[in-house]
C-alpha cells in the first residue's frame, strides 16, 4: 500500500508557486527547503550543491546552523553527502552515525539528528548537488518518501542548470555544471576544431514539471506509451528492416524494453507522486543514466543506451516532437557531439558548418569515421560520457591530432588552440599555393603524386590538393557506408560520378577488398579466427565471382568509351590475377555482344601485399599492366603484425633494412620489365618515408590528399640522385651503418630537405 498521496502532490504544487515567485535565488532555495522540511516531517533539509572544484557546499538549510551556509562543504566521496554524490544514489539510514562514511562536520550543527536521508540532484545522469532531510529519531523513511525527494531534487536540478544558483555562488570555484572538462579518446581524424556544441540528438528540456492533474498525466502516458510501440512495431515490420542485421537487432531491444512492465510503472509512479509525463521519464532516465555512468559492463551498458534512447523517444512523443534532428539552424562552427551515427546521418549535416565531431562510440574503421575523413571533418572517438557532460551550445574543442577533447575549455587553452588552427591553416595555404607548382625534386625527376579516395565526397580534394590523380579509388567505401548491397545500377552511377568529377585525371580502381575488418553489416560474416588473413577481397570475389562480375560489369559500364584501371586486392598468387582476369574478359565479351560500348583503354593490375607475390614478381610482370604496392598490408604480413593493434604494429620499422630491400626489389623488377609500379599505403603519406621511397627509385605514389601538399614540398627540396647513391648502398649486406631512419633523418637535415 502506498502511504499519503497527496504528500508529494501537494509539495510539487507549492513548489511551483514558489518557482514562479519573482524572488531572488537565494530566498527561493530558503524557501523550499523549508517547504520540502514541512512535507516530509522533518527536522531537517540541506541543499548542497557541486563546484567545479569538486567540492559539495552547503547552499541551504532548514535545521541546521544558517551561520554555516556557503561556509560548510565536504568533498565528493567524503561523508554521506560526498557518498551520494559519488555515486548518485539514494542513501536512507536510520541511524547515519553508525554508518562507516559518516563525518562530522561541528559547524553545521547536526549533532542530535540520526535518521537521514539523502539524494543526488540529477539532471540528464550528472550529479549536480545532493538534497537532504534528516530526523532526531530513528526512523526509516518509506519509498514513497526517497521518491518525492528525488522529485523535489529535479525541481532543484533546474534551478542549477537555468543558471540560477551562479549568481550566489561565493567561491571562485564556479558550480560544477560549467566545469570545464579534458577529455581523451581514440583520434580518428585529423585536424582541430574550435566551436560550440550542437547535441546529435538534442535532449528535449523538460521545463513543465509539475502537472496540473496527474489522471491526466496518467492518460497521456498511457497514448504515448501505445504511440512509441506502435512505431516500433512499424518499423520492425516494414519491408526495409526485414534483412537489416544490426539494426534490427536494436529495434528489437527497443521493442522489449517498451513493453517492459517495470520501467512503465516507475514513470507511473512519478506521475502519481505529481510530476508531468514528460518529467516523470526525465526522472526515470535521469536515475537510469546515472547507473549507467558507473556500469563497467559493456553488454549492459549497451542495453541501458538503448533504454536512454528509448526514454528519449518517449518524452518527443509526449511533447509532440519530431524525432531526428533539425539541421537548418546549424551555427557556423558545429562541433557535433553524438553517442554514435551512421555515415549518412553525418553527411546529412552538409560540410560548410562542421567544425568537428566527438562520439563517445565510434572506431577507426567505422563509416562514420571513414566519411568524417573523407570530409575532413577532424573527428575524436570513444569519449565516454561526452554526451552526459555536454550541453547544447558549449565551447568545445576537439584535437582530432591528440585524440583529445576539451569541453568548455579555459581562457589559455582556447588561446592556443586558437594559435595552433591558425598555424594550421596558414600551412595549409602554403600548400595550396603550392598545388599548381610541378612536383619534381631539386635535382629534376618527375615524381607523380596521387590521391587515395573511396567516396564521391572526396572527389574535390583532387584539384585542391593538386594530385595527379587517383591511384587508389577503394570501391568497398560505397559497400560500407550503404545500407545494402548497392545494385549493379548504383555501382555503375556511383564510378560515372567519380569518373565525371576526376575531370579526365586517371583513376586506379580498386575492386571489392572487403572481409578482415572491413565489414558489410548486411553481409552475413563468417567467424575467422584471423579475418586480416582470412575469407577476404579476391578470395571472396573470386569464391562469389557474380559480386565480382556485377562490380567488374559496372566499372567496365562506366568507363564505356575511356580509359579504365582496375585493380585487385590481396592477390597472393599469380594465378588469382589469370582468373580474375578471365572474369574481366567475360563481362568485356558480354558487353560486346549485347552491342554495348566498352572501356577505350583497359589496364589490369594488381595490389602487391601478400609478401608471397615478392617471389613472383617475374611471373607477374609479364601478366600485368602495372602493380601497386599496398605497403599497409604488405608490411603487417611482412613482420607478422597486426596493423589494426597498437602494441605490435609500430614495432617494426618499415624504414629497417629488411623491408627497404623489399621494396627495393619490387622497383628494379618493374624496372626491367617496364610495368609501372606505384605504391598507396600509408607509407606513402610521410614525408621522411615517402623520402625514403623516392630514394629507393618510386616515382609514383598516391596518398591520402592532406599530405600532398607535405610531401611535395619535402621532395622539391630533395637531391634525388643523391639520395639513392647514399640509400641504396645501405641495403647491402654487412653494411656496416644499420640505422636507416637516423640516416634519412640526418641526410634531410644536412642537406635541407623540408620534412
Ligand atoms: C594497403 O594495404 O596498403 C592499402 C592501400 O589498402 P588498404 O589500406 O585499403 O588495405
Ligand atoms: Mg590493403
Amino acid at each position: 500500500m502506498r502511504s499519503n498521496l497527496a504528500g508529494p502532490r501537494l509539495l510539487l504544487r507549492q513548489l511551483r508557486e514558489v518557482m514562479a515567485e519573482p524572488i531572488k535565488a537565494q530566498d527561493r532555495l530558503d524557501k523550499i527547503v523549508v517547504l520540502i522540511a514541512a512535507n516530509v516531517v522533518a527536522e531537517v533539509c540541506s541543499v548542497y550543491i557541486l563546484r567545479a572544484d569538486g567540492v559539495l557546499e552547503l547552499y541551504a538549510t532548514e535545521g541546521l546552523n544558517r551561520e554555516a551556509v556557503h561556509q560548510a562543504s565536504l568533498r565528493v566521496g567524503q561523508g554521506l553527502v560526498g557518498l551520494i554524490a559519488a555515486e548518485a544514489r539514494p542513501l536512507n539510514l536510520p541511524n547515519a552515525r553508525a554508518h562507516p562514511g559518516f563525518t562530522y562536520l561541528p559547524e553545521i550543527g547536526e549533532d542530535e539528528f540520526n535518521s537521514f536521508l539523502g539524494v543526488p540532484i540529477l539532471r540528464g545522469g550528472r550529479t549536480l548537488g545532493v538534497l537532504v532531510v534528516q530526523n532526531k529519531s530513528h526512523r526509516a523513511y518509506s519509498e514513497d518518501e526517497v521518491e518525492a525527494l528525488q522529485t523535489t531534487a529535479m525541481v532543484i536540478a533546474e534551478m542549477v542548470a537555468a543558471g540560477e544558483l551562479e549568481a550566489i555562488a561565493q567561491s571562485d570555484s564556479g558550480l560544477d555544471m560549467s566545469r570545464p572538462i579534458h577529455a581523451s579518446g581514440v583520434a580518428l581524424a585529423d585536424g582541430v576544431g574550435l566551436g560550440h556544441v550542437i547535441l546529435h540528438e538534442p535532449r528535449v528540456v523538460v521545463t513543465n514539471l509539475i502537472a496540473e492533474d496527474s489522471d491526466v498525466e496518467r492518460q497521456r502516458l498511457d497514448a504515448a506509451v501505445n504511440r512509441l510501440r506502435l512505431s516500433i512495431d512499424d518499423l520492425l515490420n516494414s519491408g526495409e528492416m526485414a534483412a537489416a542485421g544490426e539494426h534490427r537487432e536494436v529495434l528489437e531491444a527497443y521493442r522489449m524494453f517498451a513493453y517492459d512492465r517495470g520501467w512503465i510503472r516507475k514513470i507511473e509512479d512519478a506521475t502519481e507522486n505529481g510530476l508531468t509525463a514528460e518529467a516523470a521519464v526525465e526522472k526515470v532516465q535521469s536515475d537510469m543514466r546515472a547507473r549507467m555512468l558507473r556500469q563497467t559492463d559493456p553488454y549492459l551498458r549497451e542495453r541501458l543506451h538503448d533504454l536512454d534512447d528509448l526514454a528519449h523517444r518517449l518524452i518527443r512523443e509526449l511533447m509532440g516532437r519530431e524525432h531526428g534532428s533539425a539541421h537548418d539552424d546549424l551555427p557556423q562552427d558545429a562541433i557535433i557531439v553524438a553517442r554514435n551515427m551512421g555515415a549518412a546521418e553525418l553527411l546529412d549535416y552538409g560540410r560548410e558548418r562542421i567544425r568537428g565531431l566527438v562520439l563517445a562510440e565510434g572506431g577507426p574503421t567505422s563509416h562514420v569515421t571513414i566519411v568524417g575523413r573523407a570530409l575532413g571533418i577532424p573527428m575524436v572517438g570513444q569519449v565516454e560520457d561526452i554526451v552526459s557532460f555536454a550541453d547544447a551550445g558549449d565551447a568545445i574543442i576537439v584535437d582530432g591530432e591528440a585524440g583529445e577533447v576539451h569541453l568548455r575549455p579555459a581562457q589559455d587553452i582556447q588561446q592556443s588552440y586558437a594559435d595552433k588552427v591558425r598555424f594550421r591553416a596558414k600551412r595549409q595555404a602554403e600548400y595550396r599555393r603550392l598545388r599548381n607548382k610541378p612536383s619534381v625534386t631539386k635535382d629534376g625527376v618527375d615524381i607523380t603524386l596521387q590521391m587515395n579516395a573511396g567516396l564521391l565526397v572526396d572527389m574535390p580534394h583532387l584539384a585542391e590538393a593538386g594530385a595527379a590523380g587517383i591511384g587508389l579509388f577503394r570501391t568497398e567505401l560505397q559497400f560500407m557506408v550503404a545500407s545494402s548491397f548497392p545494385r549493379m545500377r548504383e555501382q555503375l552511377a556511383q564510378y560515372e560520378q567519380i569518373l565525371t568529377a576526376a575531370e579526365g585525371k586517371p583513376v586506379t580502381f580498386r575492386t571489392l577488398d572487403i572481409g578482415g575488418d572491413k565489414v558489410l553489416p548486411y553481409l552475413r560474416s563468417i567467424q575467422e579466427e584471423n579475418p586480416a588473413m582470412g575469407w577476404r577481397a579476391l578470395r571472396l570475389g573470386l569464391d562469389r565471382p557474380g559480386l565480382l562480375r556485377t562490380q567488374i560489369r559496372a566499372l567496365l559500364g562506366a568507363a564505356a568509351g575511356g580509359d579504365l584501371k582496375m585493380m585487385f586486392p590481396m592477390v597472393a598468387e599469380v594465378g588469382e590475377f589469370l582468373q580474375a582476369r578471365e572474369l574481366v574478359e567475360r563481362e568485356l565479351k558480354h558487353l560486346r555482344q549485347n552491342g554495348k560500348p566498352t572501356p577505350e583503354t583497359l589496364r589490369l593490375g594488381v595490389m602487391i601485399e601478400v609478401p608471397s607475390l615478392l617471389f613472383q614478381l617475374d611471373d607477374l610482370f609479364q601478366h600485368v599492366d602495372f602493380v601497386s604496392v599496398g605497403s599497409n598490408d604488405l608490411c603487417q604480413f611482412f613482420f607478422a603484425a597486426d596493423r589494426g593493434n597498437t602494441r605490435v604494429a609500430n614495432r617494426f620499422d618499415p624504414l629497417g633494412v629488411g623491408f627497404l630491400r623489399a621494396l627495393r626489389l619490387i622497383v628494379d623488377k618493374s624496372n626491367q620489365h617496364h610495368v609501372p609500379v606505384t605504391l598507396c599505403g600509408e607509407l606513402a603519406g610521410r614525408s621522411l618515408e615517402a623520402m625514403a621511397l623516392i630514394g629507393l627509385g618510386f616515382r609514383d605514389l598516391s596518398m591520402s590528399s592532406v599530405s600532398i601538399g607535405p610531401v611535395k614540398t619535402m621532395l622539391r627540396t630533395l637531391d634525388c640522385g643523391r639520395l639513392s647513391a647514399r640509400l641504396l648502398p645501405r641495403l647491402e649486406p654487412d653494411h656496416p651503418d644499420t640505422d636507416i631512419r637516423e640516416f634519412l633523418k640526418s641526410f634531410a637535415s644536412d642537406m635541407g630537405v623540408a620534412l
